[in-house]
Parts: structure tokens; sequence; C-alpha cells
């Protein structure tokens, strides 16, 4: 099933699979500025967002796309302040802090776990109705 999309960068009609509604030629160039990016940090590491913008020619709201895809690492030096979204720990890259994400990856197993458990649980009793289903109806055969 074809799904023929606009990109929203370039504005050209691409057939469209999933994620960003970005058609290839543009993720190809988002990817190229990025590693540009990347490289224009390691060499400047006191840049802040907005002259890594004017430099680079690339938005702002791509390099915090980039920083919350964890892509963007920036130094302790940086001008540019990250913290996490939970404790407002300074971070390097990312949303949460390696503490908070900890806990929320336990948060989530937790649940994950107690789902399984109580499917698991679900599974025995109807496997056990089944059983003694399957029995009283041999009996019923026999007699
Ligand atoms: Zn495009
Ligand atoms: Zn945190």
């Amino acid at each position: 099933m074809s799904n023929i999309r606009n990109c929203t960068r370039c504005g050209k009609m691409f057939n469209y699979i999933a994620g960003d509604v970005i058609c290839d030629v543009c993720k190809k160039e988002i990817e190229e500025k990025f590693q540009e990016v990347k490289k224009y940090i390691q060499d400047n590491p006191g840049s802040g967002l907005k002259k890594i913008s004017e430099d680079c020619d690339v938005t702002a709201k791509q390099l915090k796309k980039w920083i919350l895809e964890e892509r963007l690492m920036f130094s302790e030096d940086s001008p540019i302040q990250i913290t996490c979204e939970n404790c407002g720990a300074r971070i390097v890259t990312g949303r949460l802090c390696a503490k908070c994400k900890a806990t929320v990856t336990n948060a989530l197993n937790d649940t994950v776990k107690q789902r399984q458990q109580a499917l698991a649980a679900e599974l025995a009793k109807k496997q056990a109705a089944q059983k003694s289903d399957s029995k009283s109806g041999m009996k019923f055969l026999k007699t």
C-alpha cells in the first residue's frame, strides 16, 4: 500500500513509510548536517546553541531534537545546559539523568513483570479449567 505524503522539509511528494514525514533526500541531507554539527561541537566545545545554529546553518529546533534523541553530547564546560526533566541534574544529552532513567526503566520493568505474572496466572487457571473439562468429557464418553 503506497502512502504518498509531502516532505515537511522540502515539500516534495514521496512514498512515506514511517517516522518523520521527511523524504529520503532530506533525510540524507539532515544526516550529513548532523555529522557536520557533531564535528563542529567537538572542535568548538564552547559554542552555544545560537552560535552552532548560525555557523552550521541548522535550526535550534533540529539541534534540540538531536539532543533529545541523545545524538549530540555536550561537555561539562559547554554553555549548553541540559538538565534532567525529572530532578534537574546537569546531564550531557537526552531528557533524563542516568539515575532517573534507571528509576523509570525499573518502574517499567516492574509493570511488565506484574503484567506477565498476571497473564501467566490467568493462563494456568484456564489450562486447569480445560484439563478438568476434558476429564469430565472423558468420563462422560466412558459412561
Ligand atoms: Zn524532502
Ligand atoms: Zn534526574
